[in-house]
């Protein structure tokens, strides 16, 4: 009987897919605050297409995901006018170079120096870092453009805040007015 059990048990799916909670915070942040796809936010997290959709799955309303991808359908609409739709990040002919999300963030090739295994990384993080002598943005904190401009990646107009000190501001920014 008790080998019975212990079968159930493993035959029960694990979630091995470690993934550290800063990794989550940012997963959630970009969900909430980008139209960037969940392949994109896969690439600058640092982690697969799956861990993303598993937790946007984990941790979002059905409401919200059908919000976004509404959202997101229009924007590929309006992106078949656009004569770069529908080439994928490698064959964009900026990919080697600053790559935008359609959304105001920009990307760039992970620079040797920086630390973190992801192909790509924001821009904001790169410049905050190389102008504060960073190897990378530590996890858990978030580079917040002062301006809500995002693409003036000026260092001048960057500041890096914890998560929930981030969505705290927004919070009160909206709330202002
Ligand atoms: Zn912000």
């Amino acid at each position: 009987m008790q080998t019975l059990e212990a079968n159930r048990m493993n035959s029960v799916k694990p979630d091995n897919q470690e993934v550290i909670p800063s990794q989550v915070q940012t997963i959630l942040h970009l969900f909430d605050t980008t139209y960037l796809t969940l392949q994109q936010i896969a690439e600058v997290s640092g982690t697969s297409y799956k861990v993303v959709w598993n937790r946007v799955a984990k941790y979002r309303t059905k409401e919200q995901r059908d919000s976004r991808k509404k959202v997101n359908y229009a924007r590929s609409k309006l992106g078949v006018l656009n004569p770069m739709w529908g080439k994928r990040f490698e064959k964009h002919h900026s990919y080697k170079g600053e790559c935008s999300d359609g959304y105001g963030y920009t990307t760039v090739v992970t620079p040797e120096w920086y630390n973190k295994k992801s192909r790509r990384v924001f821009t904001h993080h790169v410049r905050y870092c190389e102008h504060h002598g960073l190897d990378r943005v530590p996890p858990g904190m978030v580079v917040h453009h002062i301006d809500h401009n995002r693409s003036n990646n000026d260092p001048s107009n960057l500041v890096m805040m914890t998560a929930s000190e981030h969505t705290r501001l927004h919070c009160a920014e909206r709330c202002r007015d």
